[in-house]
């Protein structure tokens, strides 16, 4: 049977060993350091889904998921159990004041020619949308009409380990630390209580930790842990029909319930694995909370119920994902340094890894190929959130 050995349970990992188990019946062990995923990108996710890329490989990967999302009850159950991921589809809405209106316009262009549905709207048309909006000091608005929203990613992170069992794979608990290798190949995953994993092929899925075994294969993968808040707000407010709006200064809020979740993106340096307990309470007051209720005056009134924070693994290269096989090694693979877009994207990039590691083509992720790095050919993603 064709082993393989996945470091990384996180989503990423445990997809690509579903898809692997499932389509191709290998014999897949994950090796994870810790089985409660409490610091995982994964755990800590906003799971929000969308089309609204500049780049037609995160439109085509958001689109196969998308798809995969909403058959997942079918896709992934175990036995009766079939996972309930919460999929709603109210959209995403991009602003822009005068200054921003040529990116959008250009994006929207680019999202129309790959079969995206998504409308401009001018302010007027906003404002009738959207009574709870303040739009004079906007020139337009971008708005996902399908095919975009969010999920309970945690649920479908849980779904793809369930599943993934059911199919055969193992889990480990056990931490990576390094390779043992003959020529371009890898025989064995070394670990910390001294353990070997030995396998055909090698999977780095380790998200915003996974510099430090490229590092050990000698290849430099510049993915960073950079630490994102999100603000759960209530109020008495009622925003009907509300997308996930992104603020032309790039705040960003939705609905979860009855509640609010909001955040922004660092204001300062960017710093590289700041402690994940250490929420910024007054970049809320000071900046966040302001440009809420200036963009939707019924945010004045609000209460911070709670906050959390977690890594966006971070590729500094091009804010894009890295999946593919590793420059110089025969069977060693990744998938890692999703930016921020990586919940949405793993069903498709995990049915992709495991056909590329199953010797199948694999369209969908060819523009990923960490091959890019060595290459020095950058596939910069404009829209980060
Ligand atoms: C606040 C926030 C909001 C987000 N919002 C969205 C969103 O709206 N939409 C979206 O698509 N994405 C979003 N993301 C991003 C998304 O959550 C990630 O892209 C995705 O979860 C990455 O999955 P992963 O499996 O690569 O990483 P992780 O979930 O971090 O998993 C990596 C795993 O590897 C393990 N590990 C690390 N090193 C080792 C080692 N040496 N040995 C063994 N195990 C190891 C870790 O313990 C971890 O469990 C958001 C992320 C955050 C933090």
């Amino acid at each position: 049977m064709f082993e393989v050995t996945v470091i990384g349970g996180g989503v990423m990992g445990a997809a690509t060993a579903f898809f692997l188990a499932r389509d191709f019946g290998a014999a897949v062990t994950i090796v994870e350091r810790d089985p409660s995923y409490a610091r995982a990108s994964s755990s800590l996710s906003l799971s929000s889904i969308r089309q609204q890329f500049s780049q037609p490989v995160n439109m085509a990967l958001s689109r196969w998921s998308l798809g995969f999302l909403r058959r997942a009850a079918d896709e992934l159950a175990v036995a009766d159990d079939r996972p309930s991921l919460g999929l709603v589809e109210p959209g995403y809405l991009y602003l822009a004041t005068a200054a921003g209106e040529p990116a959008l316009r250009d994006a929207h262009a680019v999202q129309v020619a790959e079969g995206v549905d998504v409308a401009l709207l001018s302010p007027a048309a906003l404002a009738a949308r959207f009574p709870w909006l303040a739009v004079d000091d906007l020139a337009l608005g971008s708005l996902g009409l399908s095919g975009e929203g969010w999920f309970d990613g945690p649920a479908l992170h849980r779904a793809f380990r369930r599943k993934a069992i059911a199919c055969g794979a193992r889990f480990i608990a056990a931490e990576a630390v390094g390779f043992d290798t003959a020529g371009d190949h890898i025989a064995a995953v070394r670990c910390t209580d001294g353990s070997r994993i030995g396998g055909e092929a090698f999977v780095i899925a380790t998200g915003a930790w996974s510099a430090p075994l490229g590092d050990a294969l000698g290849v430099a993968l510049p993915v960073r842990a950079r630490k994102r808040d999100v603000f759960v707000l209530a109020t008495p407010a009622a925003l009907p029909d509300c997308p996930l709006v992104i603020d032309p200064g790039g705040a960003w809020f939705r609905t979860e319930g009855s509640l609010i979740l909001a955040g922004g993106p660092p204001r300062g340096d960017d710093a590289d694995d700041l402690p994940l307990d250490d929420i910024d309470h007054g970049l809320f007051d000071a900046w966040l909370w302001p440009t809420l209720a200036a963009r939707v005056p019924a945010l004045e009134a609000l209460r911070v119920r709670s906050a959390w924070a977690g890594y966006y693994e971070m590729n500094t290269f091009d804010h894009n994902g890295l999946a593919g096989r590793l420059p110089g090694w025969a069977n060693a693979f990744t998938a890692c340094g999703f930016s921020g877009h990586g919940m949405q994207q793993s069903p498709a990039v995990g049915w992709s890894m495991a056909r590329l590691i199953a010797g199948r083509d694999a369209p969908l992720i060819e523009a990923l190929t960490p091959q890019r790095l060595r290459d020095g050919r950058p596939l910069r993603e404009a829209n980060v959130i």
